[in-house]
C-alpha cells in the first residue's frame, strides 16, 4: 500500500515560511517585494491562473500588480511594457502569462525580461545559470516545486536514480538540471524512448511530466519508489495526472495525487522566486 504525498499541506507550510520571510523583508527594506504579471488577451484559463497568483501574493504579503493588455497588442507595445517594468525599481518580479496570442513570439518576448526579475526562470540567462550548477538562480516554478516536495518529505535525492518522463523547457529539462545539482543520477525519457517501462522501473524517484492520463502503470514502477506526477489533463471535467494512481498506489510507493500534489506547489514557488528576486536586488543596491 502506498503513501500519499500531500502537496497541498507542503505548499501551506512553505507559504507560511514565505509569509514570515516577506514580513522580515518588508520590515528591513521599508517596502514589500512586488510581482508584476502581464496578461495579454482573454484566455479564460490564463485569467484564472493570473487571478490565483494575485490572490496568493496578497495572502503572503507580497505586492502584486496585474497589467491586462488586449488580444491584438502589438509586439513592440508589449516589449515596451516589459522594459518599463525592468526600469521600475519598485517591481521585483515580472511574469508574462503564457501562452501568448499566436501573433506574439513567446521566446523572443521573454528574453526582454531582466533576468534578475525573471521569476518564471525562463530567460536564457537563467537557464544558463541553472545549467552551470548555480544553486540560487531563479529556476522555473514547477520543477522547483518538485524538488521542494522531495526535500520537505525527506526523500533522499543524492546518489539516487531519478527518471523524468518529458523533456520540455518548462518542466523536464530544468528539472533534470535541478536534480543533477542535487547529485541525483538522472535519466530523461521522451516520446521516442524505447521500452519506457524498462527505464521507469529502474527509478528510485520517478517524475512524469507528459500530459497523458494512465501513461505510468503499476508495472512501470518499482517497489519503494517515489512517484511525482506533474501531468495534468482535464478528462470529463476532472483533472487527471499521468499516473494510473489506483494501481500504482497498491504498491509500496510514495506518490503525489492529482489534484493536490505538484499543482499547489507551482504558485508557491512563484512566491518564493519573487521574494528571492527582491532579496537579491536589495543585496545588489
Ligand atoms: P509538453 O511541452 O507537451 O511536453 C511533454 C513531454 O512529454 C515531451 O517531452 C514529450 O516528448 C513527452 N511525451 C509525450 N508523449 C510521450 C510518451 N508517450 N512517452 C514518453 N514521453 C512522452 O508539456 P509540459 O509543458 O512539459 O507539461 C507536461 C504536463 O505537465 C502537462 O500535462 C501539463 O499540463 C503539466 N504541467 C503541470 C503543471 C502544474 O503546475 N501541475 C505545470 C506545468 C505543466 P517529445 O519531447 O519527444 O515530444
Amino acid at each position: 500500500m502506498g503513501q500519499i504525498i500531500d502537496g497541498k499541506n507542503i505548499s501551506k507550510l512553505i507559504r507560511s515560511e514565505i509569509k514570515d520571510r516577506t514580513a522580515a523583508f518588508t520590515d528591513r527594506y521599508g517596502h514589500e517585494p512586488k510581482l508584476a504579471v502581464i496578461l495579454v488577451g482573454e484566455d479564460p484559463a490564463s485569467k484564472i491562473y493570473v487571478s490565483n497568483k494575485h490572490k496568493a501574493c496578497l495572502q503572503t504579503g507580497i505586492g502584486s500588480i496585474v497589467i491586462e493588455m488586449s488580444e491584438d497588442t502589438e509586439e513592440t507595445v508589449l516589449i515596451d511594457k516589459i522594459k518599463e517594468l525592468n526600469e521600475d525599481s519598485t517591481v521585483n518580479g515580472i511574469l508574462v502569462q503564457l501562452p501568448l496570442p499566436k501573433h506574439l513570439n513567446e521566446k523572443k518576448i521573454i528574453e526582454y525580461i531582466d533576468p534578475r526579475k525573471d521569476v518564471d526562470g525562463l530567460t536564457l540567462a537563467n537557464s544558463a545559470l541553472l545549467y552551470n550548477g548555480n544553486t540560487d538562480c531563479l529556476a522555473p516554478c514547477t520543477p522547483r516545486g518538485v524538488i521542494e516536495i522531495l526535500k520537505k518529505e525527506g526523500i533522499k535525492i543524492s546518489g539516487k536514480h531519478a527518471v523524468i518522463v518529458g523533456r520540455s523547457m518548462l518542466v523536464g529539462k530544468p528539472l533534470a538540471m535541478l536534480l543533477l545539482n542535487e547529485n541525483a543520477t538522472v535519466t530523461v525519457c521522451h516520446s521516442r524512448t524505447e521500452d519506457l517501462g524498462a527505464v521507469t522501473r529502474t527509478a528510485d524517484i520517478l517524475i512524469s511530466a507528459v500530459g497523458r492520463p494512465g501513461l505510468v502503470k503499476a508495472e512501470d514502477v518499482k517497489d519503494g519508489a517515489t512517484v511525482i506526477d506533474v501531468g495534468t489533463t482535464r478528462v470529463d471535467g476532472k483533472l487527471r495526472g499521468d499516473v494510473d494512481f489506483d494501481s500504482v498506489f497498491e504498491k509500496d510507493v510514495r506518490i503525489t495525487p492529482v489534484p493536490g500534489g505538484v499543482g499547489p506547489m507551482t504558485i508557491t514557488m512563484l512566491l518564493m522566486n519573487t521574494l528571492q528576486a527582491a532579496e537579491m536586488q536589495e543585496e545588489e543596491r
